[in-house]
C-alpha cells in the first residue's frame, strides 16, 4: 500500500475528504489517497471486541462499577458495527484511543511509512503535565495514526473571551451566535471544517515527515490554534497556505516526504 488512508468514522460530521484530498494532493501531486469507512476496516469479531473494551478504558474512570462497564463495551460495540449510530461527542483520552486503532492500522496492513489519518466525530482529550489537566484536542498526530476529531475543531479552541462573559451573564446561546457568527465554527458547518481539516492533514504529514507537526506563524496552515479566531484566520482566511519557511522546507524535504509517504516512482 503507498496511500495515505483516511478512516472515516466522522458519521456524516465530517469533511467533504474529495476536497481534502484534492488540496492534499496540490501538495503532493503523486499521491495516492484511499478512503475508507471505520466499519470497512475493522475487520474480525475479535478486533471489535477488543477495540470496544479499549475505547471504554480510555473514557472510564477508575472505581466505575461492572455493570456500568458492561453497559459502555456494548454501547462501544453497537456504534462500532452501525455506521448509522450519530451518537457524537463523547470524550476520550486520545493517546488511548490512538493505541486502541493499532489493531485495526495492523489489519489493514499499514506498512512502514504510510500514514493513516482517522476522522472522528468523537471528542479526544490529551493530559498536560505541567497544569495536570486535560485539554481538548482539534487533531493528535502519531505514526502511522493521526486522529482528527471534527467535534473538536468546534469544541477544542476557545471561543471570543466576550462570548463566555455574556453566556454567564445569562445572554441566551441563539443571541450569541448571531452576536458571534463568523468569530467561531459551528456544528453543521461543513464548509469551515472541510477547511480545517486541510490544515490538521497537512500538519499530519508534516508530522510524519519531520516530527514536527506545527507552525508559530498564525498565516501557517501548521499553526497550531488555541483560539477560534486564530483557528478561523489561519485555516479559513488564510490565502497563502504554508508559510514561506514552510513551504521551502516541503521543497527542501521532497525527496524526504516522497520516501516516507511512499510516491510513486
Ligand atoms: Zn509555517
Amino acid at each position: 500500500m503507498k496511500e495515505l488512508i483516511f478512516i472515516d468514522d466522522a458519521r456524516g460530521m465530517g469533511p467533504d475528504t474529495d476536497e481534502v484530498f484534492k488540496y492534499t494532493q496540490s501538495f503532493f501531486p503523486c499521491l495516492k489517497i484511499k478512503k475508507i469507512l471505520l466499519v470497512k476496516a475493522l475487520g474480525s469479531k475479535r478486533t471489535v471486541d477488543s477495540l470496544a473494551e479499549k475505547f471504554v478504558g480510555s473514557k472510564m474512570c477508575a472505581g466505575v462499577s461492572p455493570s456500568i462497564v458492561e453497559k459502555e463495551i456494548l454501547f462501544e460495540k453497537n456504534r462500532l458495527l452501525d455506521d448509522k449510530n450519530k451518537s457524537f461527542g463523547n470524550l476520550y483520552d486520545g493517546f488511548s484511543y490512538l493505541e486502541a486503532m493499532a489493531p485495526v492500522c495492523g489489519g489493514m496492513k499499514i506498512r512502514r511509512g504510510d500514514a493513516v489519518i482517522l476522522f472522528t466525530n468523537q471528542l479526544m482529550a490529551t493530559y498536560d503535565e505541567a497544569d495536570k489537566r486535560y485539554h481538548l484536542r482539534t487533531a493528535i498526530h502519531s505514526v502511522p495514526l493521526s486522529i482528527i476529531s471534527v467535534t473538536g475543531i468546534i469544541e477544542a479552541p476557545a471561543k471570543p473571551r466576550e462570548y463566555y462573559l455574556k453566556k454567564q451573564a445569562g445572554i441566551p446561546e441563539h443571541e450569541l451566535k448571531a452576536e458571534f457568527a463568523g468569530r467561531f465554527i459551528d456544528y453543521g458547518d461543513k464548509r469551515a471544517i472541510t477547511e480545517c481539516s486541510k490544515g490538521l492533514v497537512l500538519q499530519a504529514i508534516f508530522y510524519a515527515v519531520t516530527g514536527e507537526p506545527f507552525c508559530e506563524n498564525k498565516k501557517c496552515r501548521l499553526f497550531n490554534a488555541h483560539w477560534q479566531e486564530e483557528l478561523i484566520a489561519s485555516q479559513i482566511k488564510n490565502r497563502q497556505g504554508l508559510c514561506p519557511a514552510h513551504k521551502k522546507i516541503l521543497e527542501d524535504a521532497k525527496k524526504d516526504f516522497c520516501k516516507v509517504i511512499r510516491f510513486p516512482s
